[in-house]
C-alpha cells in the first residue's frame, strides 16, 4: 500500500485489529520512508450493484422486491419455499459476483425469468407476460411454443458450435 503522504510504496503494518463486531479490520501503518502513520480499514466487498431502471433513474437493489415478484408469479404453484429462497440467493450471488457498480433492471428481470423457468413453467409464463408486456396474443403464444420446444433443464446458455474446425 502506497504512503498517502509521500507516495512511497513501502509501508508496514504496526497494528491490526478487528472492529465493527469483526466485520472490519483496522490496520495502523507506518511509512518506511517518511515515517508518517495512517490507518486503513478493510471490509469484505458485499455491496450490491445499484439498479438502473429503464428511465435511467437509479435505485438500490431491493431483495424483498425481487422475492415478492417471484412469489407473485409462483402463487399457488407447487414450488417449495426452500427452492424459491435458493433461487433468490443465486440471483443475488450472480449479481454480486459481476463486481459491477450498476446493473440494468432488465438484466435482473432476465435473471428472474431464467430462475422461474427452471422452477415452474406456469410461473415463468405469468412473470414473462407481465414483464415482457406481450403485445398481443400471438406473441404470448409464440413464447409458449418456444417453451414447449426447448428442453426444460437447459439453463446454461450453451451456444451450439457449427462449422469448420
Ligand atoms: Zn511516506
Amino acid at each position: 500500500m502506497h504512503c498517502p503522504f509521500c507516495g512511497a510504496n513501502d509501508t508496514r503494518v504496526t497494528d491490526s485489529r478487528l472492529v465493527a463486531e469483526g466485520d472490519q479490520v483496522r490496520r495502523r501503518r507506518q511509512c518506511a520512508n517518511c515515517h508518517e502513520r495512517f490507518t486503513t480499514y478493510e471490509t469484505a466487498e458485499l455491496i450490491m450493484p445499484r439498479v438502473v431502471k429503464s428511465d435511467g433513474s437509479r435505485e438500490s437493489f431491493d431483495e424483498a422486491k425481487l422475492r415478492a415478484g417471484m412469489l407473485r408469479a409462483l402463487e399457488k404453484r407447487p414450488v417449495s419455499a426452500e427452492a424459491i429462497e435458493a433461487s433468490v440467493e443465486r440471483i443475488r450471488q450472480t449479481l454480486r459476483a459481476r463486481g459491477d457498480r450498476e446493473v440494468n433492471a432488465r438484466e435482473i428481470g432476465e435473471a428472474v425469468m431464467k430462475a422461474l423457468r427452471s422452477l415452474d413453467q406456469v410461473a415463468y409464463i405469468r412473470f414473462a407476460s407481465v414483464y415482457r408486456k406481450f403485445q398481443d396474443l400471438d406473441e404470448f403464444r409464440a413464447e409458449i411454443d418456444r417453451l414447449s420446444q426447448e428442453p426444460t433443464d437447459e439453463i446454461a446458455g450453451n451456444s451450439s458450435s457449427h462449422g469448420a474446425s
